[in-house]
């Protein structure tokens, strides 16, 4: 049985992070297997999210940010400036591309287009089967694996479908993002559109839906195609890219661990922002940190709990989400007029102290958040 010290059960955005972590670190010369039947095939996606610079991981050649946005209703437009941080864009080509770029200078880096389907601990070692290619042997796993029936056990989640059009009139404002427009025609739920122009003649506009429900990607696309009409009349757009997905809004984690040396990363360990589906920096922060930790040879405790605080602040929004979803526009207007626009950011990020989430919680409105406590659950 060939022997690894590293396998990773899933190469995609975790996966591969974790990897570009590890070649940055005193571990670089360490035997390497990345599994993934999906190999090769390079999704479509946006990758967007906050810090004060571009990550390391983010190729310069393929950055690009705001820093100011704007959420709008029927009634009102609030927009905000930020001040410390800016908002980073990444395609999920450029990352591949950078990413697969440095593991080639590694030759003890090595990929399999295979399936994972058993993971069993054995010893101070794990066993990886595959489905045609046997089992191999690892000091550790780092397993990124989600099945689509653990998306269907989430009560709630998010829906989305953006393309990036191309204009032939000046229609966008490259200087700010659009969070939230909540314009949207139909929506017994949560719906809004997500705008990123990256020129006044170009954007990615995306339909995003918090869901109980299934939403197909054609209804998605026609409400998507509705919004544009609307907001800016019969309008001819060539589209240069589409991008679809389905993130699980849940507080559970996916799945489990079978032993301390298999280690879940990305959204099967919980690292997706409940109540936004935000991931990458996460994904970033944590792989780093786990590194440092294998790098000091600490074994126990690899896997990294969300603060309870923060479980709790996501139940109630996500139970909002669910029983009142047409009280979220304003909740989410509220929340960004009365605290300064990084302060809420850094809030989402969970990396507010205790007292600053007093101050900003004690800002808003409080009827629906009472509401929210009175149907509280585990989501
Ligand atoms: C279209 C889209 C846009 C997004 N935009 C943002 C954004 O702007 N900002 C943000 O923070 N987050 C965003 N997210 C959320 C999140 O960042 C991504 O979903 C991210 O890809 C999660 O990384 P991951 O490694 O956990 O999952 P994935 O990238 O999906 O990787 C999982 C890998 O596991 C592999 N796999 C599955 N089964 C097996 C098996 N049996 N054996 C071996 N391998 C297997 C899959 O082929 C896949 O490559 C977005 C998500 C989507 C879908």
């Amino acid at each position: 049985m060939k022997k690894y010290d590293y396998i990773l059960a899933g190469g995609g955005c975790a996966g591969l992070s974790l990897v570009y972590h590890l070649l940055e670190s005193s571990l670089k010369d360490s035997q390497i297997l990345i599994i993934d039947p999906n190999q090769g095939e390079i999704p479509n996606k946006t990758w967007c999210y906050w810090s004060k610079e571009a990550l390391s991981i983010h190729p310069q050649a393929a950055r690009f940010s705001w820093n100011s946005f704007y959420l709008k209703d029927s009634t009102q437009q609030l927009t905000q400036p930020l001040s410390g941080l800016s908002y980073h864009h990444l395609n999920s080509h450029d990352f591949y591309a950078h990413v697969l770029e440095k593991i080639r200078q590694f030759p003890n880096v090595h990929f399999l287009k295979e399936e994972v389907v058993a993971l069993t601990p054995a010893g101070t070692e794990m066993h990886v089967s595959t489905k045609d290619s046997g089992t191999y042997n690892s000091s550790f796993v780092f397993d990124s694996r989600i099945a689509s029936t653990d998306l269907d056990q989430s009560i709630l989640n998010q829906v989305f479908i953006g393309i990036r059009i191309k204009v032939s009139e000046p229609l966008f404002d490259p200087k700010k993002w659009g969070l939230m427009d909540f314009e949207t025609r139909n929506s017994n739920g949560f719906d809004f559109v997500y705008t990123l122009p990256f020129s006044t003649q170009e954007a990615l506009v995306e339909y995003t839906a918090y869901t109980t429900e299934e939403r197909t990607e054609e209804a998605l696309l026609k409400e998507l195609e509705a919004f544009l009409h609307l907001k800016y009349g019969p309008i001819a757009y060539d589209i240069q890219f589409q991008e679809s997905g389905k993130i699980p809004m849940s507080t559970r984690q996916l799945a489990s661990a079978v032993s301390p040396r298999h280690i879940l990363i990305g959204t099967a360990a919980g690292w997706t922002k409940p109540s936004t589906g935000y991931t990458f920096a996460p994904i970033q922060e944590n792989c780093a940190a786990l590194i440092a930790n294998l790098e000091k040879g600490i074994i126990e405790g690899l896997a990294f709990p969300r603060k309870k605080r923060f479980i709790f602040y996501d139940n109630i929004l996500l139970s909002i989400a669910h029983h009142w979803p047409k009280r979220l526009p304003a909740l989410f207007i509220n929340l960004f007029s009365t605290s300064s626009p990084d302060l809420v950011f850094r809030f989402l990020a969970e990396k507010t102290s205790f007292w600053e989430e007093i101050k900003l919680l004690s800002r808003l409105k409080f009827g629906i958040f009472l509401k929210g406590l009175t149907r509280y659950g585990s989501y």
